[in-house]
C-alpha cells in the first residue's frame, strides 16, 4: 500500500472554520479532513496501521491479530484496511460475545474479520508473553497489532499525517488523544508548530510515560489538556452535543462525539478564554471515527 492509496487518491483539503464562538479574536483556525478518506474508515487509523500491514503484505503468512472494544474504530479500520490489502484478520473484542452484535462488529464480520471475545480479565493480559505464545500456537505466525496502533510502528505511520498540511504555516497543531499515537506522530512531523492534545480519557496520568514508551524525545514541545473529556471515554451530555450541531451548522462538517467533538469544544473554549496568542494560525486534525456516532441514539445529532 502506498502512501497515496492510504487516502484512497482522495485529495485532502484544509478547511477553513467559521464560527460565531470565535469571532473577532483575530484567530485563524482550520481544519484538515482526514475523515474524508473514507466514510467508516477513520482518519487516524489508516496511518497508524500503515506498517503493520505493509510487514503483514510482505509476509508469508498475510494475517494480523489486533485488538478493540465493541465499538471500536481501531477493529473496523484494520477489518476495512485487511480486506482492501488481501490481508487476513483477527480481531479479539474485549468482553462476553453479546446477543446483538454492535454495528462496528457487524462491519467488521462484513469485511471478513474474524472475531474472539475474551473476557475483561482475560483482556487485561493481552500484552503478557504467555498470552502472545498463546496467540502463536493457535493461529501460527502472524503480525500483532496493539490496541490502538500504540507502538513506535504506530507514531512512524502517523507521523505520515505531517504530510498532508503545510509545514511551516500553522503556530498549533490539535489533535484528540486516546492511546496518544496519533499526537506522538504529530509531535515528531511537525517543524515549527507547537502539538496540543485534547484528551478524552478522564485520568490520562500517565502521558510522559506513554510519550518516552513510543519515542519522543522530552525535548519536543507539546501540550495536553485534560479539561474536555466531559466526565471519560465515551461521555456525553446535552452541551456537546449543541455545540456538534451548531459546528455542522456552521461548517457541514460531523464530527464524532467520541474525540473529534470534544477537541473543538476545547479548542473554541481556549479562543474563548484568550489561550491562543494574537494572530495564531490554528489546525486541527480531524481523525474520522465517525461511524462510532451510529451507537448514538437517533435524533440526537442533526447529521
Ligand atoms: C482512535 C481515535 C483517536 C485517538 O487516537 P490515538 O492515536 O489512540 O490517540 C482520535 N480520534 C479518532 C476519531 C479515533 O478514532
Amino acid at each position: 500500500m502506498s502512501e497515496r492509496s492510504l487516502t484512497g487518491n482522495i485529495a485532502i483539503k484544509v478547511d477553513k472554520l467559521h464560527s460565531d464562538l470565535i469571532k473577532n479574536k483575530n484567530i485563524t483556525v482550520s481544519m484538515l479532513r482526514l475523515d474524508k478518506i473514507h466514510p467508516i474508515v477513520s482518519g487516524n487509523k489508516i496511518f497508524k496501521l500503515f506498517y503493520f500491514l505493509e510487514e503483514a503484505k510482505n509476509s508469508t503468512h498475510k494475517k494480523i491479530i489486533t485488538f478493540g472494544g465493541a465499538f471500536s474504530n481501531h477493529l473496523a479500520s484494520s477489518s476495512f484496511a485487511c480486506k482492501i490489502s488481501g490481508i487476513k484478520s483477527i480481531g479479539f473484542v474485549r468482553g462476553e460475545i453479546p446477543a446483538i452484535l454492535s454495528h462496528t462488529l457487524q462491519y467488521c464480520i462484513q469485511n471478513g474479520m474474524q472475531l474472539e471475545f475474551i473476557n475483561r480479565t482475560g483482556y487485561k493480559k493481552i500484552n503478557e508473553i504467555e498470552f502472545k505464545d498463546e496467540l502463536k500456537k493457535r493461529f501460527g505466525d502472524h503480525t500483532l497489532i496493539p490496541e490502538g496502533g500504540f507502538s513506535v510502528k504506530g507514531v512512524k505511520g502517523a507521523e505520515m499525517i505531517g504530510n498532508f498540511y503545510k509545514q511551516g504555516v500553522y503556530s498549533h497543531v490539535c489533535c484528540p488523544i486516546g492511546t496518544a499515537t496519533t499526537f506522538a506522530g504529530l509531535i515528531q512531523a511537525s517543524r515549527d508548530n507547537k502539538v496540543i492534545g485534547f484528551s478524552v480519557l478522564k485520568n490520562l496520568n500517565d502521558i510522559n510515560q506513554r510519550l518516552q514508551f513510543l519515542n519522543i524525545p522530552p525535548t519536543k514541545v507539546h501540550e495536553v489538556i485534560n479539561d474536555y473529556h466531559f466526565g471519560g471515554y465515551a461521555k456525553e451530555n446535552g452541551d456537546l452535543f449543541s455545540f456538534m450541531n451548531l459546528f455542522y451548522e456552521e461548517n457541514k462538517i460531523p464530527l464524532d462525539f467520541v474525540y473529534t467533538a470534544k477537541m473543538m469544544f476545547g479548542v473554541y473554549d481556549l479562543v474563548k478564554n484568550n489561550y491562543f496568542p494574537h494572530g495564531s494560525n490554528i489546525l486541527c486534525i480531524h481523525t474520522g471515527g465517525l461511524q462510532g456516532n451510529k451507537s448514538l441514539p437517533t435524533g440526537k445529532l442533526k447529521y
